[in-house]
């Protein structure tokens, strides 16, 4: 794909995510050569900085960048710097954007980007349809002389009636081809390879059904608690942070049917149709059986004491926030009716990883039936993070007399295939939208279908007395999310290979 002329205007350039992300993220396109010719960005944030200072800020003494730069990368670096800009705006000041579009055409025509813009919103949600608006009223949505993309961060609403409001505010102003809703999961390659997965090779998509799985497992964990983010996260929880976007993400790529081809609308159309076909919960007996919340609680970990969540900074002391969600939910279409689906998401949990763990059924027919391995099944494991990577387990047999069968591994690690280049999550997906393609990006009406399903489960816990449960940091979780997927023995280990 060719990458045109373009320039970056960044809403939220003085904010965390543009120093510990989208500024690295585009120093390694450019170390990587990626960047076109003719490219500047320009940040934009009420800090009262020059050029100078948000170069400095984000770049040169950038605690972020160091271990992005070494010797050979210094002149890339000054490069870089040149092509980095800063302009003063409060969003919400109508005022402030007569004055911004003068600078943005006067850096385009100095610096030749051919009226290509990329408007990037990584501000506090409240401000994406005020900066929405005012771009439009400048005429800045208008491709007249050049392409407009506008790329909104993650949460993309707050409930499905927020998520629908801001999809309808922001397609007043920009065209929904213009927009490009990230969610920098979709930037690993571990998320994309599940597609690969499933429709390059013929091994696996024959099983992929209801015929041989028997059910799917995903865990999410972090060993770290909130930290520093105890006031965003005690409004959010676990549900809507990872569940909503991310795995649910994940989900559809599961379950979804093979695209016509890998355009952005196919498969796009895909995963919405995926998302729809989510079995949605809204009844209380099941509301009640199938999800289940819970928090960390004070704990000692290597002999040092954890606070427990509601003991958190800015968290509320009678918070009812998750910090751990399970669900089991059903897909209801041809391919998964019956097949069980569990998804868990958690904080302070033994290890950080995120694995989905298709179980398939065991043999019809079982002759060694005193192998010892009855009731245990083939696992195809798929590592998002860390450790990427694929491990089917399969049956072996043990050297000796008889046929005792034991369970072997095949396994595949990404680290083997490549060295040290896989592009990070935000740097792959912002190239993808400086080349117009949208394919890992989620469109509007596959935001509100997974809102649609999640909504309910919010709700519920909103309003039920649902139990909150406890659970001691470093464990995975709370034992009743056990008994969600009774009959089936355990949640994997994911600590164990
Ligand atoms: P942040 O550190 O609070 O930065 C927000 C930026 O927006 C600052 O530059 C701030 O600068 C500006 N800002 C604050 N209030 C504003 C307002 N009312 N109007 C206009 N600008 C305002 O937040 P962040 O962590 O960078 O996150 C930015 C966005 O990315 C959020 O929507 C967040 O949900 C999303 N996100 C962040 C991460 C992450 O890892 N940080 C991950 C996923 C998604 P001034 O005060 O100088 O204007």
């Amino acid at each position: 794909n060719k990458t045109e002329n373009q320039m970056l205007i960044i809403f939220g350039a003085s904010g965390d995510l543009t120093a510990r992300k989208l500024i690295p993220a585009i120093f390694d396109l450019a170390k990587g050569g990626h960047l076109p010719e003719n490219f500047v960005v320009l940040g934009a944030s009420r800090s009262d900085w020059t050029d100078d200072e948000f170069r400095k800020n984000v770049v040169t003494e950038s605690k972020h960048l160091a271990n992005h730069v070494d010797g050979p990368t210094k002149k890339v670096m000054q490069d870089f710097c040149d092509r980095l800009f800063y302009h003063e705006l409060s969003s919400d000041q109508d005022s402030d954007y007569s004055p911004l579009k003068k600078r943005i055409d006067a850096l385009d025509n100095e610096y030749g980007t051919g009226g290509n813009f990329i408007f990037y919103l990584s501000t506090p949600p409240s401000a994406y349809e005020p900066i929405a608006k005012s771009l439009y009223e400048q005429g800045l949505h208008a491709e007249t002389n050049g392409w407009r993309r506008l790329i909104v961060e993650k949460p993309f609403g707050y409930s499905l009636k927020t998520a629908k409001a801001l999809n309808q505010a922001l397609q007043q102003y920009f065209k929904e081809p213009q927009i490009f809703r990230i969610d920098h999961y979709l930037g690993k390659e571990t998320v994309q390879n599940l597609l690969v997965t499933r429709f390059a090779n013929s091994i696996f998509e024959p099983l992929w059904n209801r015929n041989y799985i028997h059910h799917v497992e995903i865990t999410n964990a972090e060993s770290g608690g909130v930290e520093k983010r105890g006031g965003y996260y005690d409004k959010s929880g676990a549900l809507r942070d990872m569940f909503q976007s991310h795995l649910l993400q994940i989900v559809a790529f599961i379950i979804m049917e093979p695209p016509l081809n890998a355009n952005a609308e196919e498969i796009r159309n895909e995963k919405l149709k995926a998302l729809k076909s989510l079995r949605i919960m809204n009844d209380e007996e099941t509301l009640h059986k199938n999800t289940i919340r819970a928090q960390y609680i004070s704990s000692i970990i290597d002999g040092k004491k954890v606070k427990g969540y509601r003991e958190e900074e800015n968290v509320d002391p009678n918070s009812t926030t998750e910090t751990f969600a399970a669900l089991k939910f059903f897909v209801d279409n041809w391919r998964w009716a019956d097949v069980p689906f569990y998804v868990r998401t958690a904080k302070r949990m033994p290890t950080k990883v995120t694995e989905v763990v298709i179980h398939f059924k065991t043999p019809h027919h079982q002759i060694f039936k005193d192998s010892g391995l009855q009731n245990k099944d083939n696992k195809l494991i798929i590592r998002i993070q860390p450790d990427e990577g694929i491990l089917i387990k399969f049956g072996v047999k043990v050297p000796g007399q008889g046929f005792k069968v034991e369970r072997a591994n095949l396994d595949f690690y990404y680290s083997s295939l490549v060295e040290n280049n896989i592009m990070e999550a935000y740097e792959r997906l912002l190239l993808d939208a400086m080349q117009g393609d949208a394919t890992l990006y989620a469109r509007a009406d596959e935001v509100e279908a997974a809102w649609e399903f999640v909504d309910p489960i919010l709700n519920y816990w909103a309003t039920s007395d649902a139990k909150v449960y406890g659970y001691s940091a470093g464990v995975w979780g709370p034992k009743n999310a056990d008994d969600l997927i009774d009959g089936l023995g355990m949640w994997r280990n994911p600590s164990k290979n």
